[in-house]
């Protein structure tokens, strides 16, 4: 293996020299990963593991046609975007194949932060307005404009204040959000009904108080909020709000686009809607930093008419750019999306199989290989069940299977493997929770809700005992039938 430092010299340089703030999963018994093939990583004694979270690696680790292109390109020329390149014309015109109309013009950046700021700053101009409208802990990026629509980020205890111009939107949860009912096509129009009406007040209030809004931004599916499917109908009511209050709408595709959610290679088209701006990151790469920003003729006029050059030194450059190609060309010649949807609609009914053995499972959602198990403590209360989902990472994590949590109670556990993920995989992955959550609740499905009180130990403090006994001992159950 590539890396010949032993793991706790890693872990000691790291503290010395990199900021607190950068966390590591698995924080007191971190992994060190040395490589990556397709859904694998590995650690530096060659242990592998399997990856459920990775959606950078969205066509596999190291996928050799994505890595030849890169090496191929970084051995001719890396310059600006102040120079032809035909990397970059070709990567635009198969980018904005993939978009409705009017959806049109592309610029390139770096990362999911570079292009949803972008996306803030051509939606400024166009509109000549302020104000935006964001989802409650909705994640949109690291930069100090990203942080300021971030509620996942400033409603921490130490995070900033939210600014005037930002309005928080209730995220439309319908399990566990501001209005909730069982998910069946009776509900669901009203439901999207309600949560837009919300928009629709902030929108309201916004033409009253300060002339309109600016922007709505938004996850089509929210993805770090906890893997959030919006109720039918609600994006579409949302954007004809924001449009009538002389907003424009900015979809945030970072994390959920380029055929993760099976039916459509973008997220937004499984809403029925078409945004003004899109924004797109992470999986774009494959690994490498290159994001973009895809937005109308209308709104990218608007931009040049100030007369001020836009100019990013790395952003759209061939050795970027050829790699987003072969992003492109791996989906496409392994038909990715269509292997995301067939794969993902297996786990997803694997998923929803635990629901029946398991009380702790109380929601299965997803689209695709994006899929999100809630955890509960109480099915008629849909109490949070935050420290049992730290604890199934864990033992995941000890059965060399990554996955992570999220949602504002962090019991959302979520999958997003790399595309490569199959029904085997998929299969390994759900015999083993299931296993994980029976030493939970020991299997039993009780005639009523269940009760389940865990108090866990810092699991990962045991993480060097790395036994399963160990892990158990630390748990101490008391599951009372009511
Ligand atoms: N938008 C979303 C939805 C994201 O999940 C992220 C990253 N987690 C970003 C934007 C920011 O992307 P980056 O980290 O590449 O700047």
């Amino acid at each position: 293996y590539l890396q010949s430092m032993p793991k706790a010299e890693t872990i000691k340089l790291r503290e010395k020299h990199v900021g607190a703030a950068c966390q590591l999963f698995f924080r007191s018994s971190p992994l060190k990963i040395v490589r990556g093939i397709a859904q694998y990583m590995y650690d530096e004694t060659g242990e592998r593991y399997l990856d459920c979270i990775n959606n950078v690696a969205h066509v596999g680790h190291c996928h050799p046609h994505v890595v030849e292109a890169g090496r191929n390109q970084m051995s001719l020329i890396s310059t600006n975007n102040r120079y032809l390149h035909d990397e970059l014309v070709i990567l635009a015109e198969r980018l904005v194949k993939t978009m409705p109309e009017p959806l049109s013009v592309c610029f390139f950046v770096n990362s999911g932060s570079e292009a949803n700021d972008l996306a803030l700053r051509l939606a400024r101009i166009h509109t000549n307005r302020e104000d935006v409208i964001t989802l409650d802990h909705a994640y949109h990026g690291h930069l100090t404009s990203m942080i300021a629509v971030s509620p996942y980020k400033f409603n921490l205890p130490g995070g900033p204040a939210q600014p005037d111009w930002v309005h928080v939107a209730p995220v439309p949860d319908v399990y566990r959000g501001k209005f909730t009912c069982p998910r069946d096509s009776s509900s669901e129009e009203t439901l999207g009904l309600m949560y837009a009406g919300e928009v629709e007040k902030i929108c309201e209030d916004a033409k009253q108080r300060r002339g309109g809004v600016c922007a709505f931004i938004a996850e089509s599916l929210q993805s770090c909020g906890g893997q959030v499917i919006p109720p039918e109908g609600y994006m579409k009511k949302v954007y004809e709000n924001v449009r009538n209050a002389g907003g424009v709408c900015i979809a945030d595709e970072v994390q959920v686009g380029f055929g993760r959610v099976g039916t459509h290679m973008w997220a937004f088209e499984t809403q029925g809607v078409v945004p003004d701006i899109v924004t797109m990151g992470k999986p774009m790469g494959n690994g490498h930093p290159v994001a973009a920003v895809i937005c109308t003729q209308e709104i990218a006029k608007s931009f040049a008419d100030t007369g001020v050059e836009y100019f990013n030194t790395y952003g759209g450059n061939p050795v970027s750019c050829a790699i987003a190609n072969a992003v492109l060309d791996v989906i496409e010649t392994e038909n990715l999306q269509e292997k995301a949807l067939r794969v993902g609609s297996y786990l997803l009914e694997r998923c929803e199989s635990l629901k029946h053995k398991h009380s702790l499972v109380g929601d299965v959602r997803g689209r695709g290989l994006f899929v999100g198990v809630e955890l509960v403590t109480n099915r008629d209360e849909r109490t949070p069940a935050t420290a049992e989902a730290k604890h199934v990472v864990n033992r995941m994590r000890e059965e060399k299977i990554l996955i992570s949590r999220d949602g504002p109670d962090a019991n959302v556990l979520k999958f997003k493997p790399p595309l490569v993920f199959t029904t085997h995989d998929a299969d390994r992955l759900v015999d083993t929770l299931d296993r994980v959550l029976g030493e939970l609740d020991g299997g039993r499905m009780p005639s009523g809700s269940i009760k389940l009180e865990v108090t866990v130990t810092p699991i990962s403090d045991n993480m060097e005992k790395s036994n399963e006994t160990a892990v158990k001992t630390s748990i101490k159950q008391s599951i009372k039938s009511m």
